[in-house]
């Protein structure tokens, strides 16, 4: 007899369920989780904030770009205006992101390279993906992972780096430093967008000479769809996609994708610029039509790998966040340097979660920081138990869930700058300086920078973010004493509960208002 599909497959449903294997039942019921993190995608390079239900929640315009996939995602989605990337560095970020512990406890205080041993991935660290893989989850990794010190380990050439640039940034992960992910198919750090390079579960190196992007998304969907039995079906999985792009360089059609640089090549560069505090005069102003073409190409393998989910009907049981490690100041306050400083182009990521029939899409000001994403994930996966006790970020997923949840939201976002410190005879770091501390609230942004020597006050930003929101009055502190002790109180007391340098070692300590607890 002809039976339909469907009716064999219900079948086969019902077996399993006499079978009465209770506990993989309700592991079939917990989410997948994707975590889609580009790199250097500032949030201001999202197009809904021009569109009405957004443009009202932010102070800023946005860029002039086009992110359509993002747009539709985003009106299905909880949306932050205010994410903050608290260590705005690659490296530090993702130490952050994976461990939920700040720089000085994650292991990783600086870009991670061969000269660097300090700074490094924890191995006994218990991240997030050793939550998920310990919960019954297969964990997949794409792309950049910049969160290892780079050894002589490359699967290719044995007892040699995976490149022969002093010092090395990229980087072989072996098995054992993968914290529960089983499925891998990443690199350390290397900037050819058109040439990237991967290592696999296995150990084998793959040159796909393809835009990286499209090439993971391609890899993902591949992943979803099962192609090569790479996944237990029977399981939910986590997987954290780490797109390089719209990561530098943007300088020409290796780069991007010229079906996203035409949008913009023919567009005067202070149209594109349009923040005013950007400086289209400034050489590095030639990136910005292949910045903003990064973003829209970017937009187009998100999109991807959404059509994926939902062909396979995925998308219903799973969470899907868009965020970044942090942003690109793209010219404006007149910098060269993208990230690293707590200029709201470097500091503010995007965030948006969407879950369907669980979170009921709005935007949210709430002000996440690095640290709170691993448990507030767990916490969105219905894992809030199993959050290490070693994670300092915040569970904030019931903010997700509703926004009236009896919950105390954050007052604000610490901001973090270390630079190399001590040298041995053999050039290799052994310590990291924390140059600048700070912090950032919803009314205002603040950083104070210490000398080396004396660890005294050597330069101060301070913003009124309100009233000034492209940061272009620098506020002297000795004129706003009242607001400078106020935010001094707050990054005092949040440096002393993260157990932060400059609370141990009391950097500035009962100037400005700054005062650590008694330890
Ligand atoms: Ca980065």
């Amino acid at each position: 007899m002809n039976l339909p599909l469907n009716y064999l497959i219900g079948g086969l449903g019902l077996l399993a369920l006499q079978g009465c294997d209770v506990a993989k039942e309700q592991q079939s019921q917990k989410p997948n989780v994707i975590y889609i993190f580009p790199d250097q995608f500032r949030n201001q390079a999202l197009e809904f904030w021009g569109d009405e239900g957004y443009r009202d929640q932010v102070n800023f315009k946005p860029d002039p770009v086009r992110t359509p996939r993002l747009n539709s995602f985003a009106d299905e989605s909880v949306v932050l205006t205010a994410a903050q990337s608290n260590c705005p560095l690659s490296s530090p970020h993702r130490g952050m992101l994976f461990t939920g512990m700040y720089a000085n406890k994650s292991g990783v205080p600086l870009n991670c390279n061969s000269s660097r041993p300090i700074s490094s991935l924890r191995e006994d660290a218990e991240c997030m993906s050793d939550v998920y893989s310990n919960a019954g989850y297969d964990c997949a990794y794409f792309g950049k992972l910049h969160l290892d010190f780079p050894t002589p380990n490359d699967p290719q050439r044995p007892g040699q780096y995976v490149e022969d640039r002093v010092p090395a940034w990229d980087a072989y992960t072996p098995p054992e430093r993968r914290h529960g992910f089983n499925y891998w198919y990443s690199y350390g750090t290397f900037d050819e967008h058109k040439n990237p390079r991967y290592w696999d579960t296995d150990g084998f190196r793959h040159d796909p000479r393809e835009w990286s992007p499209q090439h993971e998304a391609d890899k993902v969907v591949a992943y979803l769809r099962n192609e090569g039995n790479v996944r237990d079906a029977s399981k939910p999985f986590f997987m954290m996609v780490a797109m390089n792009p719209p990561h530098s360089p943007y300088r020409s059609l290796d780069d991007c994708m010229e079906e996203d640089f035409v949008l913009y090549k023919d567009i005067p560069l202070d149209s594109l610029l349009i923040r005013p505090n950007a400086d289209a005069t400034m050489n590095k102003a030639q990136c910005a039509p292949y910045y903003f073409a990064s973003i829209t190409g970017v937009d187009r393998a998100f999109g991807q790998i959404l059509d994926a989910l939902q062909e396979l009907g995925l998308d219903k049981n799973t969470i899907v966040v868009f965020s970044s490690d942090h942003g690109e100041t793209m010219t404006s306050q007149r910098s060269d340097d993208p990230k690293n400083s707590p200029y709201s182009e470097s500091m503010n990521v995007p965030f948006l979660v969407r879950y369907p029939g669980q979170l009921t899409p709005r935007v949210d000001d709430l002000m996440i920081s690095t640290p709170d994403v691993m448990p507030t994930l767990l916490g969105l996966s219905g894992l809030g138990e199993s959050i290490p006790d070693e994670v300092q970020g915040y569970n904030y997923a019931p903010v997700f869930f509703d926004a009236e949840a009896e919950i105390d939201r954050p007052q604000g976002a610490i901001y973090l700058q270390n630079v190399n410190g001590d040298k041995d005879e053999n050039g290799m770091i052994q310590s990291y300086f924390p140059v600048s501390r700070g912090i950032k609230t919803h009314r205002y942004t603040m950083a104070l920078y210490i000398d080396r020597n004396t660890k005294q006050l050597k330069r101060s930003l301070l913003f009124d973010d309100l009233n000034d929101p492209y940061q272009l009055n620098n506020l002297p502190l000795d004129e706003n004493k009242e607001i400078v002790a106020e935010l001094c109180a707050l990054m005092g007391q949040e440096l002393s509960r993260i157990e932060d340098p400059w609370a141990t070692e009391r950097i500035l300590e009962n100037q400005y208002g700054l005062v650590y607890s008694a330890d």
